[in-house]
């Protein structure tokens, strides 16, 4: 489970992040959207420590990330993060990119790293790419690459910033499909993204973020048919 307790954030003298209190359970399926500028990407930078707070807790399975000795490294290990722009190793093979963390950090023999993430190449459809490098595979490809490294870690909790928003459109759908397909698991996620139609079919629930604040927290369908706040209201005018 992780909680946030409270959670303020500023930078300078920019209020950030509002009084953030939110819970996420095992296995939910929790969709933030919101505005250029809200807060989306601080918020969940904060749920694996690459973002300090100012104040509040932060609580995952009851270790509270946000103290000064707190295991980061455990942490990032149950709480990964899947980037817009993928950030694969560009000089590594696709392989070698699934691998080089569970064998560096995590302490996995090499054989038993290359054989899961042979297992989730194959999962995102790209075993066939396994020894090619990033650059040779389209935008699409790289960023189910990406999911399937951060699956080679056996993470709890994958949060997701935005990750189809760096794609041609036509490289969207099979991106998100590997997220409905992970969606069918016991995989908590996290997940920015403007992809309504996602929102729509994978969420439990659905936070609207303005100016730093929850707004609004619901189903979809509470959110997409009743929700009465004017500023959500705006926002599902202007992106739908
Ligand atoms: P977008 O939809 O454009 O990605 P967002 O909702 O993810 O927006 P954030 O990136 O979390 O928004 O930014 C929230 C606020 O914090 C913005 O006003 C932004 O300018 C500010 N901000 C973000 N990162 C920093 C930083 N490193 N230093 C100072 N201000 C920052
Ligand atoms: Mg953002």
């Amino acid at each position: 489970m992780l909680q946030l307790k409270h959670v303020n954030k500023f930078y300078g003298d920019h209020h950030v992040l509002k009084d953030i209190s939110l819970t996420i359970e095992d296995g939910e399926k929790v969709v933030i959207i919101g505005p250029s500028g809200s807060g989306k990407s601080t918020l969940i930078r904060c749920m694996n420590g690459l973002e300090t707070i100012t104040d509040g807790l932060i609580l995952i399975d009851d270790i509270d990330i946000t103290k000064k000795n707190a295991p980061i490294q455990k942490v990032r290990q149950k709480v990964a993060m899947v980037f817009q722009n993928f950030n694969l190793y560009a000089h590594k093979t696709i392989l070698e990119n699934l691998t080089l963390a569970p064998i560096k950090i995590k302490g996995i023999s090499k054989k038993e790293a290359e054989k899961t993430g042979m297992e989730y190449l194959e999962r995102v459809g790209l075993a066939d790419k396994a020894n090619a490098y990033p650059a040779q595979l389209s935008g699409g490809q790289q960023q189910r690459v990406a999911i399937s490294r951060v699956l080679n870690m056996h993470p709890e909790v994958i949060l997701f910033d935005e990750p189809t928003s760096a794609l041609d459109p036509e490289m969207i759908q099979e991106v998100l499909e590997v997220m409905i397909d992970l969606s069918s698991n016991n995989m908590t996620m996290v997940v920015v993204t403007h992809e309504m139609g996602f929102a729509r079919t994978v969420a439990d629930k659905i936070i609207f973020m303005d100016d730093g604040s929850i707004v609004e927290t619901g189903t979809p369908e509470h959110f997409f048919t009743n929700t009465q706040n004017k500023r959500a209201q705006d926002f599902l005018s202007k992106i739908i």
